[in-house]
């Protein structure tokens, strides 16, 4: 389902113009073990230093335990359960129901990847309850269509982790 659209190309050019290609959210990690062990501050060249991944889309949206962690509070907290995520469907989509209910669930792991998008820009960790918050504000501006209200419940169902 994930096609060539602008929002990809647009990762992409971000990625190539990056100079650091570590994952943002890893190195914060990281930085912030060390700095502990270390009981200090990290000079310029420990952080140029450390050990982190490269930060490729699949990382940033999925590998990152950051990024898994944000997807799955997000799951859970929208269908109510508490499991895992399925990685193909959040990734790139699935087929449910009607047309209208795979627009409204691809919307919403559209607005998840944005959400996590953002604070990978901004350079820090994300804030589960702000997306929660937000995704709980999209669901309610949703609600305002009826057509779109009915198919809510559906949502939920298939946002609902895998036990
Ligand atoms: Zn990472």
């Amino acid at each position: 389902m994930e096609s060539g659209d602008g929002s990809w190309e647009h990762c992409n050019i971000a990625f190539r113009e990056g100079i650091d290609r570590k994952c943002t959210f890893c190195k914060i990690d990281e930085e912030l073990r060390l700095a502990r062990e270390l009981g200090r501050d990290l000079t310029e060249m420990e952080k140029q230093g450390l050990n982190v991944v490269d930060e490729s889309r699949l990382h940033i949206f999925w590998e990152c335990d950051t990024a898994k962690n944000a997807v799955k509070t997000c799951y859970n907290g929208v269908g109510g359960t508490a499991g895992e995520v399925d990685k193909e469907s959040f990734l790139m989509g699935k087929l449910i129901y009607c047309a209208e209910a795979t627009q409204l669930y691809m919307l919403i792991n559209m607005y998840i990847k944005y959400k996590i998008w953002l604070y990978k820009l901004a350079s820090v960790k994300p804030r589960m309850q702000s997306i929660m918050d937000d995704i709980h504000n999209l669901m309610l501006s949703i609600c305002k269509y009826k057509k779109w209200k009915n198919m809510l419940p559906l949502i939920k169902r298939q946002l609902q982790a895998q036990g």
